[in-house]
């Protein structure tokens, strides 16, 4: 490497000095090169170096007046061979006192090889860097569980600055905890030289936000230690294309309804839990009445709004697990799991009810009345493709009808349904607007004649049809809920009439009401029944509530607790229309039970029937054993009670003594106690 040793006096711009290297550089001889002086070199110099030269030895002397200073530069040269040459230059100046440099002593070395090896590596470093920042993958290089190197791709996907992430954060940093244990393991085999395949993550941005990424990590050494270059490739779209994907297949592009594949789908998990736990399931097929119409007058385009528009308000009338699903134009399909008829009925005309509200679709004021058909699982069919069958039969069923209504597949049910909707409205307001009334019955001692209790009736006076018997109309408000206030209401009306007689000076006797199941398994019924004797001041030994073998012997060990309590109250418990339904006789034994009521069907035929002379017989010697009273239902002729009377029954109870009357009528046979036995 040439170097050129020089004393150059600036003040005269003379090289006091100059090492005989320097001649050649300049195409000179040695005297040439003294007698060209300083000159030689500003001539060559390039001009832009010149300029920065001159300029930095005056802002150093400036700087320092008074003073010997060192400092360097570099510059290029251009030589007669034409070929430029780099020079650094090592000087110390000597400033005089005014801030301006005297003179400079200096080595310059040419540095032009050096320089072009250090270009060429910056350049390859450039192109290096360019070319992994303009990846459209992430590049990184790990080693000791540490980011070495990470490409702008990289960076910016997981938000960090380079220098907030190369050296600082390694792999377990950048990816969910439940991930941790899975990439070390990645990690540690990529260091152990185990080339891997590729596996995806759940990579987390410095903002804590997760997305997917796919990670391929190849082994390598750096500097002879272990380490591993990977890649990685952002995946959320390429996720988010595949939902969409799947949604395609599974809904409909129109509404975003599931289609006819994910109804069957879903529909086959919904009848698997049907049969399995033996439960109802409904189908409603739900066709648009004169769609056509819309779509010819006011064109296709609004037509779909429409059925957008229909399929968003039908969503809100199903509940979570259901599925409402389009089958295509205007068919829509609606599969509802553990629904009995009653309520699919229910559900239908709540879908009528909401369609009845014109729907506005482009400034269009549009009425459309859809026409529904439901069938039923098990009864209609045992399969998807069976029930949507009859169900679009009976929606065809529906528009003969006259369209805007629903009918069932199966007419029966069509006709049960109509009285039980009417019904279940009008029980509604019947106990809103009192309409309800009790008679009673009374129940009558074999032994003495004397009315020893009552059984209160409930009736109905409906507005239009009149009384109303409770066979027609429990049923239905056990299924409705509507049991619950109908049931306190009796309780509490029998408490006062009981009362109210007692209060008159006649005989007390026992009042005996009839619970339903519904009403007796409901939460807070001793509370109900507490309530009516506390609000009417009846005493509990003159109520009795009779329950059905049914209610009783269905969860027996449950319903123990609750007869228990009542018991304890001081509450008479009677088995009422007794042997017609399965009582085990462990539980008859246990249960607080104070009285059978044979059943009127056992009575009817008593004097023809020998079976069911040994029926009741049978049912009064065992209630005598189980030291019970047995009281006969039904009882319409004297030779009836003429043989209850033999065989020991206690009580009876029927149309011979009296129908069930009204409280006025009732208090005269209390007061007149018409079947006394005159010895
Ligand atoms: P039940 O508790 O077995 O009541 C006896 C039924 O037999 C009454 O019918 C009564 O009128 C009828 N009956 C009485 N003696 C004779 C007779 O000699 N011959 C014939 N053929 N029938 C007789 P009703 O009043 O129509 O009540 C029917 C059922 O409705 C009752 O059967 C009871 O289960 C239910 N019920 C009545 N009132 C209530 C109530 O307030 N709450 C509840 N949950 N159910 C009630
Ligand atoms: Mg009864
Ligand atoms: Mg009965």
């Amino acid at each position: 490497m040439e170097h050129v040793v020089y004393h150059l006096n600036l003040v005269s711009g003379r090289y006091e000095f100059v090492s005989a290297a320097a001649a050649p550089i300049f195409g000179l001889s040695h005297q040439n090169l003294n007698d060209a002086g300083g000159d030689v070199f500003a001539r060559h110099m390039l001009p832009d170096d010149f300029q920065m030269v001159r300029s930095h030895i005056a802002d150093i002397a400036q700087a320092h007046p008074g003073q010997r200073v060192a400092t360097t530069v570099e510059y290029r040269l251009s030589e007669p061979d034409g070929k430029l040459r780099h020079y650094h230059d090592s000087m110390l100046l000597d400033v005089g006192m005014d801030g301006y440099a005297l003179s400079a002593t200096g080595v310059a070395v040419d540095v032009s090889k050096r320089n072009e090896a250090e270009l060429a590596l910056k350049e390859l470093d450039a192109q290096f860097r360019a070319t992994m920042d303009a990846a459209q993958v992430g590049i990184f290089v790990l080693q000791n569980a540490k980011f070495r190197f990470a490409n702008k791709f990289l960076l910016n996907a997981f938000g960090y600055a380079a220098d907030e992430f190369i050296g600082l954060l390694g792999p377990l940093d950048t990816v969910v905890p439940e991930q941790h244990a899975m990439v070390a393991e990645q990690v540690r085999r990529r260091a152990a030289g185990e080339p891997g395949s590729p596996y995806e993550i759940k990579a987390v941005r410095k903002d804590g936000s997760v997305f997917p990424a796919r990670i391929v990590g190849t082994p390598t050494t750096i500097n002879g230690q272990p380490a591993s270059v990977g890649t990685l490739i952002d995946i959320s779209e390429q996720r988010a294309a595949e939902s969409k994907i799947r949604e395609l297949a599974d809904f409909d592009a129109l509404t975003g309804l599931p289609n006819r594949r994910l109804l069957r789908d879903r529909f086959a998990q919904m009848l698997a839990i049907a049969e399995r736990e033996k439960t109802e399931l409904a189908l409603i097929f739900l066709d648009l009445d004169h769609f056509k119409r819309v779509n010819d007058s006011l064109g296709h385009s609004i037509g779909d709004d429409l059925l957008c528009a229909v399929a968003e308000r039908l969503t809100t009338a199903i509940r979570k697990i259901d599925t409402l699903a389009r089958l295509g134009g205007d068919e829509f399909i609606l599969a509802m799991p553990g629904i009995p008829a009653s309520a699919a009925a229910e559900v239908a005309r709540r879908l009528l009810e909401i369609c009845a509200t014109p729907f506005m679709v482009a400034g269009h004021d549009l009425t459309v009345t859809p026409s529904l058909g439901i069938s039923l699982y098990p009864r209609d069919g045992k399969d998807l493709e069976a029930l949507l069958r009859n169900a679009d039969t009976a929606m065809y069923k529906a528009k003969e009808l006259g369209r805007n209504a629903f009918q069932f597949y199966s007419s029966d049910m069509n006709d049960a349904t109509l009285e039980h909707l009417l019904m279940e409205s009008s029980l509604r307001q019947g106990l809103n607007n009192d309409e309800f009334i009790l008679h009673y019955q009374p129940l009558v001692c074999l032994k003495s004649g004397r009315i020893i209790g009552v059984e209160a009736l409930i009736r109905w006076i409906h507005q239009d049809l009149g009384m109303i018997m409770p066979d027609r109309f429990i049923q239905v408000a056990e299924d409705t809920g509507l049991i619950n206030p109908l049931g306190d209401w009796v309780l509490c009306e029998a408490c006062r009439q009981s009362m109210v007689w007692q209060s008159a000076g006649l005989p007390a006797v026992t009042m005996a009401v009839n619970v339903a199941p519904v009403q007796f398994r409901q939460a807070g019924f001793v509370e109900q029944v507490a309530g009516a004797l506390a609000a009417s001041g009846l005493e509990a030994r003159y109520l009795e509530l009779e329950l059905t073998e049914r209610t009783v012997m269905h969860d027996a060990e449950i319903n123990l607790g609750t007869l228990s309590a009542l018991n304890r109250m001081g509450v008479d418990l009677s088995l009422d229309d007794f042997g017609t339904g399965y009582s085990s006789l462990a539980y008859l034994k246990r249960f607080p039970v104070g009285k059978l009521k044979i059943d009127r069907s056992f009575v009817r035929d008593l004097e023809v029937d020998q079976d069911d002379q040994a029926i009741a017989s049978t049912i009064v010697l065992m209630g005598h054993n189980l030291r019970l009273n047995v009281l006969a239902e039904g009882v319409e002729s004297a030779s009836q009670l003429e043989l209850l009377r033999k065989m020991g029954c206690d009580m009876a109870q029927g149309y011979y003594f009296s129908r069930p009357v009204p409280a006025e009528q009732m208090a005269e046979l209390l007061r007149e106690q018409p079947f006394m036995i005159k010895e």
